[in-house]
């Protein structure tokens, strides 16, 4: 291997240490922020995430508010709740788990949320406000990416930033992002032509496609970075792993930086949404928000 392994967990470990410390100086003021995330249903992965979410708001001195909902909750009950998260000041907050059921219209519910307490950064307003380079809640996955990229490198100016995978909650905000910083950047997916040479051409490669190792290193320019967003369960000698959408081994031994699954975006995420959950509190409270 020559690439240097990008540490995920550590990183996200100061960004939380950088969040209990605005959090101790609101409460010094009397002010608590509130994360709220709302369940809906009994998907495992999401149970998962969702106790995590919990305990690091917890953790970094935060209020958490968690509504576990059944499957089969109607969409106006959802509704009515978001509302009324809507108007309590001790929510500064408010997360939707995605994938919400199938009778629930997705893109109702997230954009009945206030966009300032959209700390997903998926509501149409903050998705307009970063396409037009405006102060906006940005999702917090992409958000974690950026900080690695330009923790790694400084300025990512000028590099080619190829983002495989053109999703509204990844792949779309993290190459808006890379183009905010000044990146060339192309996006990949499914219908595109010769992907392996398209990733090639990538300073800045970023896989978020949801299949399992897809990503080999015949497809990695040599130095290139790679930040794999990939999560994908699969068995492996009776057991279930957690893998990427990067081989690893075979990436890891031609670029010049990787994130490792788990350890690499996976932290960065939920410590970028208590990030955003300080900031969007500052803002409503009209504090200096935190850098
Ligand atoms: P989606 O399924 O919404 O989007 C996948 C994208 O990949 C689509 O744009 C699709 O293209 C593209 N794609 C699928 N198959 C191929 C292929 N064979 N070749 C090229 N492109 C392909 O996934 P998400 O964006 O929600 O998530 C992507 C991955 O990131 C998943 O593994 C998910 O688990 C993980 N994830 C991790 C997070 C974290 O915190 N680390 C957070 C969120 C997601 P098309 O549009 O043409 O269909």
């Amino acid at each position: 291997m020559t690439a240097q392994v990008i540490d995920g967990k550590a990183f996200a470990a100061r960004v939380r240490t950088d969040v209990a410390a605005g959090v101790a100086v609101l409460a010094a003021q009397g002010i608590t922020p509130g994360l709220a995330v709302v369940l809906v249903g009994e998907d495992p992965a999401s149970q998962v995430y969702v106790g995590a979410k919990g305990k690091q708001t917890v953790e970094v001195g935060m209020a958490s508010f968690e509504h576990r909902l059944p499957g089969d909750t109607p969409e106006a009950d959802l509704l009515a709740l978001i509302s009324r998260l809507n108007a309590d000041p001790k929510v500064h907050g408010i997360l939707v788990q995605l994938p919400l059921p199938a009778h629930v219209n997705a893109d109702l519910v997230i954009n009945s949320i206030s966009p300032a307490k959209d700390v997903d950064g998926f509501h149409i307003s903050n998705v307009g406000l970063l396409g037009t380079g405006q102060k906006s809640m940005v999702p917090c996955t992409p958000l974690g990416c950026l900080m690695m990229l330009r923790d790694h490198h400084g300025s990512l100016s000028g590099m080619n930033a190829v983002v495989v995978g053109r999703s509204n909650i990844v792949g779309k905000p993290m190459a808006q992002l890379l183009l905010g910083d000044s990146c060339t950047v192309t996006i990949g997916h499914s219908r595109s032509r010769d992907l392996p040479a398209l990733c090639r051409t990538a300073d800045i490669l970023v896989a978020a496609v949801g299949r399992p190792e897809m990503i080999t290193g015949d497809w990695v320019k040599p130095g290139a970075t790679v930040i794999d967003v990939g999560i994908n369960r699969v068995e492996r000698d009776g057991k279930t792993r957690l893998v990427g959408d990067v081989h690893f081994e075979s990436a890891a031994a031609v670029a010049g930086a990787i994130t490792p699954v788990p350890g690499g975006v996976g932290p960065m995420t939920i410590a970028c949404l208590l990030a955003n959950t300080l900031t969007a509190c500052c803002r409503a409270h009209g504090l200096p928000e935190p850098q």
